[in-house]
């Protein structure tokens, strides 16, 4: 089937994943009201209400360039988001990959960010998945003579401030110089030899982005995870492909009753996904501004914004149940401005 071959062309892929129904939601006698029927299409049906109380389904379709149903395994998602980007950072390109969606639909499974034992099935993740394949690609007669070495950074931007996941969430500053390169000025780059060093490094990263904390959700699903892997030739930068692993998009009910704290920080990660999806249209537009200043986000990605050499994929994670609907819509119709030109 053609339309099952990932596509090279592209410069921005949108694709949505379900997650099964999970054992909380299967006791509260949640309802599954996602549907896949094909490979690129979602469904939501949404139980309503008429005046005379009778209920009655309403339908909603969304196309993607893919859709997951709950069966599709990380490496399947990896074959058609982030792996045709792979090859493009040894041509000295800029690629990144996002997980964006509620918290709880899956992002951090996808992307591989969990390690302490709550993931039961323990499968790769995307940022092992781009590991194993950078350092095949490195091997290759094409590639090995280029000398590169491979690096690895992870850090995280909670309230429009840098963190270094990598070293003890030291707080960095981003600036600017007058080449309008961004700078982390101080961020940890650690040469990675091997899938499992890069593995290692997530899991002191992950680890690190967790502490301190009373629930394990709390302040991770508050804040975006970026993990860098970085190609470097003659200590300077070839190519760099950047997982991201987004905040929680949900502006749940309880916004107006949050504190002021929650407040500030709903408002913060709105500005910075809109900020987000305004740079990725810019992109896939070939527009010569790109609204990058918009938010830190946006900021430290900059690179990945501009120039022609530059891709982008991102996965929305999505909830099956019906208690989740509203956040569901939301995140469909996100992906969906970031996709239509
Ligand atoms: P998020 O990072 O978006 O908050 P998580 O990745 O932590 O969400 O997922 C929440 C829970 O759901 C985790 O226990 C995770 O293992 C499980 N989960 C998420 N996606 C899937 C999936 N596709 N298949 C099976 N379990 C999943
Ligand atoms: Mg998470």
């Amino acid at each position: 089937v053609s339309s099952l071959e990932p596509r090279e062309d592209h410069r921005i892929c949108v694709c949505v994943r379900k997650r099964p129904l999970n054992q909380r939601e299967t006791i509260m006698k949640d309802l599954d009201i996602i549907t896949i029927p094909s490979d690129n299409v979602v469904m939501v049906h949404e139980s309503k209400q008429k005046v005379d109380l009778t209920r009655y389904l309403e339908n909603q379709t969304f196309c993607f360039d893919h859709a997951f149903d709950v069966t599709a395994s990380n490496e399947l998602v990896y074959q058609f988001t982030a792996q045709p980007l792979v090859e493009s950072i040894f041509r000295k390109g800029m690629a990144t990959c996002f997980a964006y969606g509620q918290t709880g639909s899956g992002k951090t499974h996808t992307m591989g960010g969990a390690f302490s034992g709550r993931d039961q099935d323990c499968s790769k993740g995307i940022y092992a998945l781009v590991a194993q394949d950078v350092f095949l690609l490195l091997k290759t007669t094409a590639y090995e003579k280029l000398d590169l070495k491979v690096y690895g950074t992870f850090f995280e931007i909670y309230g429009g401030k840098v963190y270094d996941l990598l070293n003890w969430k030291k707080k960095l500053q981003v600036l600017e110089d007058g080449n309008q390169q961004i700078q982390v000025v101080g961020l940890q780059e650690q040469e990675v030899c091997s899938v499992e060093d890069v593995l290692n490094l997530v899991e002191l990263g992950s680890s690190c982005r967790t502490s301190g904390q009373t629930s394990v959700n709390v302040h991770s699903s508050r804040s975006h995870a970026v993990f860098q892997i970085i190609l470097k030739s003659g200590g300077k930068l070839h190519g760099k492909f950047s997982l991201v692993d987004l905040a929680g998009n949900e502006r749940g009910a309880d916004t107006a009753k949050a504190n002021r704290k929650r407040q500030l920080e709903g408002a913060e990660i709105n500005k910075s996904l809109l900020a987000l999806k305004e740079c990725i249209r810019a992109l896939g537009q070939n527009k010569s501004h790109t609204p990058f200043r918009a938010s830190k986000l946006t900021q430290v990605l900059r690179d990945s914004f501009i120039g022609q050499n530059s891709s982008t994929c991102m996965i929305a994670t999505i909830s099956p149940g019906m208690a989740s609907c509203e956040n569901t819509l939301n995140t469909l119709r996100y992906a969906n401005r970031v996709k239509e030109l």
